[in-house]
Parts: C-alpha cells; structure tokens; sequence
C-alpha cells in the first residue's frame, strides 16, 4: 500500500526524523489558512497523488505571498497532473500539502528497499539527489552507495556515517544525517514498509538535515498489524476494481490489454498471461481467483472482470485441483446471469470435476467457445478480440 507524501511525513515525524513544518488542505481556504499559520515568508504549493515527479510536471509551487498560495492552490487542485509516472491520463489531484519553503543547500538521495536477492533491507544514499534516481543507477551508478543491514543488528551508526561521508554530506552535519538515517531505518522495520524514498534530503542553509520529500510502500501482508497505517489508504489513488477485489480476497491486479482473464493459481495466471502474448494478445488483468474459491467469489471475480471496459473479450483458464471445475462453471454463469454476458468468453477447463463443470456450462445457453489447450484457448481468445 502507498501513502501520500504529508501522511509519510507525519509517521517519519514520530521517528525523529526531520521534515518541514507543513499542512494537508482539501480546499482552497484551507491551504491558505495552512499558510498563515505555518506563518513563514516562502510556503511550497505541493499537489498530493501516488505518483513521483511532481516537481517537473508543475506540481510543487513556490509561493512568496498568501495571494499566491491561493492561485496556486486555484490552479492545482481538481487538476490532471502528468507525471512520468501518472501515465498519460494523469492524475487528479485532491489534496495539497502547504509547506514552509526551505532554504536548500544541497540535495541529497536516501532509500531503502527489501533486497530479495540477500533477504536484508538495503540503504542506498546518493549525492545526486532532486533528480530521478532510475537515471542515476543507469548513467552513473557510481554514484550510489549501498550498505545492507543485518537485522539482528539493525542499521549500524557506522554504516550510516559511511554513507554520510560517501554522499558528502559537509563534515559537521555527518551525525545529523546518520541520525536521520536511524530514524528511517527504523520507521522502515516497525511499520513493515517495503520501500522508503527520501528524494530529496536536504542540507539546509541554516544547517539542518531534513527530509523534503517523502515515499513510504507497505507490506499489503502486514498491514493487519498496523491499523494507523491502514487508516492512511486513499482509495481515490487505486483502481477501484483493485479494490474491489481485495474486498473479496482476490488477487487483481489491472493492466492495460483488452483480455480478460480469469485464471486459479498465480503461476498459472502468469503463464496465460505469457500464452496470450504469445498468440499476439495483451491482457487486461492478472487474476487468481484462489485455490478455494467459491462459487460467490467466482462470480464477484467475473463481475470486476465485465465492469472494465477495456476488456473486449475474457479467457477462463482453470486447472482443478483443489478448485473444482463445476464450481467456476457456476460461478461464470451466475455472474453472466447477473450482469448479462455481452462479450467473447473462451473457457479451458481441466482437472477435477471437469466433465461436470463442461456439463454446467454447454446447458446454460450461454455463447461459451470451449477449448482443451492453453495454447488453442490463447489463439481462440485473441482470434475473437482482434
Ligand atoms: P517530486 O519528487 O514529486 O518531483 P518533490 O517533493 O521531490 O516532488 O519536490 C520537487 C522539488 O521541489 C524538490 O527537489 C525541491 O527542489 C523542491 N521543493 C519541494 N519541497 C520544497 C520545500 N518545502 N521548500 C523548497 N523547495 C521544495
Ligand atoms: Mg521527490
């Protein structure tokens, strides 16, 4: 799960790490209520949306006078803002952040992730900081230190002043910045993130070290444990089909493809997804329905299948096992029942229960093309979108 940008700020906060004195506003008046009471000559303008890039795309505003704050806020919000990230469509913005302007010497990079590759958290620090960080590690990866963590431990002060000095951080300031580091290190552990980007941290002309922008991802599978952190999701920021799903405990993830497909097991979902574009297809979705699911969960799956638009055509490829073939047979005709079927549906089924689930399907008069290959089901499908 991702946060926006104040709300990461407020958690860091309760680590002692140091972020500009700053406000969320919904609305216009708020901002500029925000901006009086933070109370100093220069306030920053900042669009709030799940996505980096904001300062290039005109989403972070410098403003000199509480006249401007409004104008920006006027012109920011209810915007699409285009980021590198947003995609094409953008995002709309709908919540700003007001923040005292920083007299910025110098930028720095700071992140951490889980590396899979050593199953440890990796600190990685830059001095080439503000810009994309992805540019950085393709040109001049030279330029990144990285210090991996033993959890027994934790993050070391050593590790932290060696980053500090590798970055080059001015000398007097090397024990702030390893501090900082601390404190993220530990925000990152107790909150079950599974990503922490500072970019930029900033020296500061009054000698401060201090996050100016702040990205916080969370483990989905601990998000149980922390209630604070749940209650920061903005549903606004996901798909909601997305949503929905996890509503049901499936695992949906949306793409940008016109196939549908509904598949039971992730390595076999992956492998159809695979199929479909090798017969010259794009899916519209990653789909597991689950090894358990049941026929109420088939049919919700079904449904936030049919509500995208995109989706021209659907493939059903179930291999049963554990899931029953009868079951994603009741739960495909119930949910065609339900919303109507208007689109081409090519069904692969195999495994338990398939002649009953085959059987369910040829009796419910619905226009199902069949198929018993992966390979001829991924052509069928694809043939009947194109
Ligand atoms: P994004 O990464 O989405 O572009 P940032 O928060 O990193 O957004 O802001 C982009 C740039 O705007 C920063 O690199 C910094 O130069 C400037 N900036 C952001 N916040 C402030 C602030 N509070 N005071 C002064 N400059 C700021
Ligand atoms: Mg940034």
């Amino acid at each position: 799960m991702n946060i926006h940008e104040y709300q990461a700020k407020e958690v860091l906060k309760q680590y002692g790490v140091v972020v500009p004195d700053g406000k969320v506003a919904f609305s216009v008046e708020e901002a500029v209520k925000a901006a009086e009471e933070i109370g100093t000559d220069v306030t920053v303008v900042k669009a709030q949306i799940h996505a980096g890039g904001r300062g290039k795309a005109g989403g972070v505003k410098i403003a000199k006078h509480l006249d401007e704050v409004r104008t920006y806020a006027e012109e920011l919000l209810g915007k699409k803002l285009v980021t590198h990230q947003t995609g094409p469509e953008g995002k709309e913005v709908k919540r700003l952040l007001i923040e005292q302007g920083c007299d910025i010497q110098s930028e720095y990079y700071v992140g951490m992730v889980v590396d899979r590759s050593t199953g440890r958290v990796a600190i990685m620090a830059s001095e080439e900081g503000g810009t994309e960080i992805e540019e950085v590690a393709a040109k001049t990866p030279e330029k990144i230190f990285t210090e991996t963590i033993d959890p027994t431990v934790g993050l070391l002060p050593f590790q932290a002043r060696k980053l500090a000095f590798a970055i080059n951080i001015p000398k007097e300031l090397v024990n702030k910045a390893a501090t900082f580091m601390m404190g993220l290190y530990k925000a990152f552990v107790e909150k079950d993130c599974s990503l922490a980007e500072i970019n930029p941290l900033v020296v500061t002309g009054d000698g401060n070290v201090m996050a100016l922008d702040a990205k916080l991802n969370f483990d989905d599978n601990a998000l149980y444990r922390h209630p604070d952190i749940q209650a920061l999701r903005d549903e606004d920021e996901e798909d909601p089909k997305e949503i929905e799903a996890s509503k049901h405990d499936l695992s949906y993830i949306a793409l940008d493809g016109n196939i549908g497909c509904m598949v039971n097991g992730a390595g076999l979902a992956m492998a159809t997804m695979d199929i479909i574009k090798h017969h010259g297809g794009e899916p519209a979705n990653f789909l597991d329905v689950g090894g358990g699911a049941s026929t109420e969960k088939v049919t919700e799956a079904f449904k936030i299948i049919l509500s995208d638009q995109k989706v021209k055509g659907i493939l059903v490829n179930i291999f049963g096992g554990i899931m029953k073939c009868d079951v994603i047979a009741n739960g495909v005709v119930e949910a065609a029942k339900q919303v109507g079927l208007d689109r081409p549906l090519v069904v692969r089924l195999e495994g338990t229960n398939v002649e009953l689930g085959k059987e369910i399907l040829s009796n419910s008069n619905l226009n199902i093309t069949p198929a018993t290959s992966m390979d001829e089901a991924a052509e069928k499908i694809v043939a009947a979108v194109k």
